[in-house]
C-alpha cells in the first residue's frame, strides 16, 4: 500500500517521541498497514529516535511503530502551536486542565490570569506549590512561559473606572484590559495559534433569576460572555490561519437549574448562541475554528461561589448515564483535540463533555439539587 508524501510526513512529524532536527533526510519510505511501515518517495525532516532504520528492496524502510514510541494511533500534536489561555488562577478549574493537555501535545503556554488573584498565582507558582499538578503524562513540568495579568471586562484602558484604577487589587499591574494585553502577546511573540477562555463571573449568581438586578445580570454577561466576544475579536489579528478557539459552556443555558442564577444562565447561553456566530465570522476572516465545551460540574474555585457545587456533582453522578467522576482532564484532552489538526471540520459546535448529563429529559434518581 502507497500513501502520499505529505501524508508520511504528517505520520512521522505527528509522532510526539520524535524530535526533528534542522538536517533533511530525503528517502523512498513504503508502507504496509501490515507491517506498519511507511511507503513513499518523501522528503522529511530528519528524525532522532529510538526507531530502527532498515533497509529494503532499495528503500529506505522506516519502522513507523516501535515499543519506545508506543503504538501507532492518530496523536494530537501542538508542537510548533503557540496557546493564551484566559482564566488559570489555580490549579483546580478548567482552565489548569486544558493548559496541561495543551501542552502535553506539545504546545507553547501562556496564560491570562485575572489580576485580583495575579499576585497568590505566580506566587504559588515561583514557590513550587503547582509542581505535582504541573506533571504530564511524560514525567516533564508543564511551563508556562508567561502569566499575563488580564481582567477581561474591560477593552482598553479608558473602559477602566477610577475606583477599579485606585483598587489596592490591581495596584502594581499594568496593561491587563483586553486590548493592551493582546499588544504585549504581540510584542512578546508575534502571534498565538489557539485561545482558549476558561473564565466566568457573576457577582449575583446566588440569586434566582426573578431576583438578579440588571447591574448583575448585566456584569454576567460583561464577565462571561462577551468577554469571549472581545478575546477573540482582539487576538484575531494575531491568532495564524488554521487555529483555533474554545471556550467552556454549561448545560444551564438549555436547561432550568435551579440555584445557577444571577443571569449566568443567559451568560452561558449567549455564549453558545455566539460560538456559533463567531466561528462563521472568524472561520470566514481568518480560518480559525470556534467551539465551546458544555462541561459538567466540577469543584473549581469558581464553582464553589455557586454554593452547592458538590450537590450538583452528586446529582450529576447519580443521575448521568456514565456514573463516574468527572476529571477536569477529561475535558483538557477533549479541548486538545478541538483545537487539534484532527478536528479540522469542527467548528460552532457545543460540545457535552458531562458524562452524558446533558441527555437527561428528567432526574430520575435524585431530589432537587438546590435542597
Ligand atoms: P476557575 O475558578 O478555575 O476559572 C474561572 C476563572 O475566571 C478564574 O481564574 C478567575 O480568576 C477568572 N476570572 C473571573 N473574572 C475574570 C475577569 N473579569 N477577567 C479575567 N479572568 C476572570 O473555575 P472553572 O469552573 O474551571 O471555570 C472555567 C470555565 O468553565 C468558566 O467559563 C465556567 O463557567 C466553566 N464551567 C465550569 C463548570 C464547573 O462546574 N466548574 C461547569 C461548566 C462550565
Amino acid at each position: 500500500m502507497t500513501a502520499s508524501a505529505a501524508a508520511g510526513v504528517q505520520m512521522v512529524a505527528a509522532r510526539p517521541c520524535i524530535s526533528a532536527s534542522p538536517g533533511i533526510l530525503t528517502a523512498r519510505v513504503a508502507v504496509s498497514r501490515t507491517d506498519c511501515m511507511l511507503s513513499t518517495t518523501a522528503t522529511f525532516p530528519k528524525i532522532s529516535c529510538s526507531w530502527p532504520l532498515r533497509f529494503k528492496r532499495n528503500d529506505v524502510v522506516v519502522r513507523a511503530i516501535s515499543e519506545e514510541c508506543g503504538p501507532q494511533g492518530l496523536p494530537i500534536d501542538l508542537r510548533g502551536k503557540r496557546a493564551f489561555i484566559a482564566g488559570v488562577a489555580d490549579d483546580n478549574g478548567y482552565g489548569w486542565a486544558i493548559a496541561k493537555a495543551l501542552a502535553a501535545a506539545g504546545a507553547e503556554i501562556l496564560v491570562g490570569t485575572w489580576v485580583p488573584a495575579l499576585n497568590i498565582f505566580e506566587t504559588s507558582l515561583r514557590r513550587g506549590k503547582f509542581d505535582e499538578s504541573r506533571k504530564l503524562p511524560d514525567g516533564s513540568l508543564m511551563d508556562i512561559v508567561k502569566v499575563y495579568p488580564l481582567d477581561a471586562v474591560y477593552d482598553s484602558p479608558d473602559d477602566v473606572p477610577e475606583d477599579v484604577k485606585s483598587n489596592k487589587r490591581y495596584a502594581g499591574a499594568s496593561n491587563w484590559t483586553v486590548k493592551e494585553v493582546v499588544e504585549s502577546v504581540r510584542n512578546d511573540f508575534g502571534s498565538i495559534d489557539i485561545l482558549v477562555h476558561s473564565l466566568a463571573n457573576g457577582p449575583e449568581v446566588t440569586k434566582p433569576l426573578l431576583e438578579t438586578s440588571r447591574r448583575g445580570y448585566l456584569a454576567a454577561i460583561s464577565a462571561s460572555s462577551y468577554s469571549y466576544v472581545s478575546l477573540l475579536q482582539h487576538f484575531l489579528p494575531i491568532m495564524n490561519p488554521g487555529g483555533a478557539s474554545i471556550s467552556l459552556t454549561y448545560i444551564a443555558s438549555e436547561r432550568a437549574i435551579p440555584g445557577y442564577g444571577g443571569g449566568m444562565s443567559s451568560a452561558k447561553a449567549a455564549l453558545e448562541s455566539d460560538t456559533r456566530v463567531l466561528a462563521f465570522e472568524a472561520g470566514r476572516k481568518g480560518k480559525i475554528r470556534v467551539n465551546t465545551i458544555s462541561a459538567g460540574p466540577l469543584g473549581s474555585r469558581a464553582a464553589k461561589a455557586i454554593g452547592f457545587i458538590e450537590k450538583m456533582i452528586e446529582y450529576s453522578y447519580v443521575n448521568a448515564p456514565l456514573q463516574k467522576e468527572l476529571l477536569a482532564d477529561e475535558v483538557g484532552n477533549t479541548a486538545a483535540f478541538l483545537v487539534s489538526s484532527l478536528a479540522s471540520a469542527i467548528t460552532g459546535s457545543t460540545v457535552y463533555v458531562d458524562n452524558g448529563l446533558n441527555t437527561m429529559g428528567l432526574a430520575i434518581d435524585s431530589p432537587t439539587i438546590t435542597s
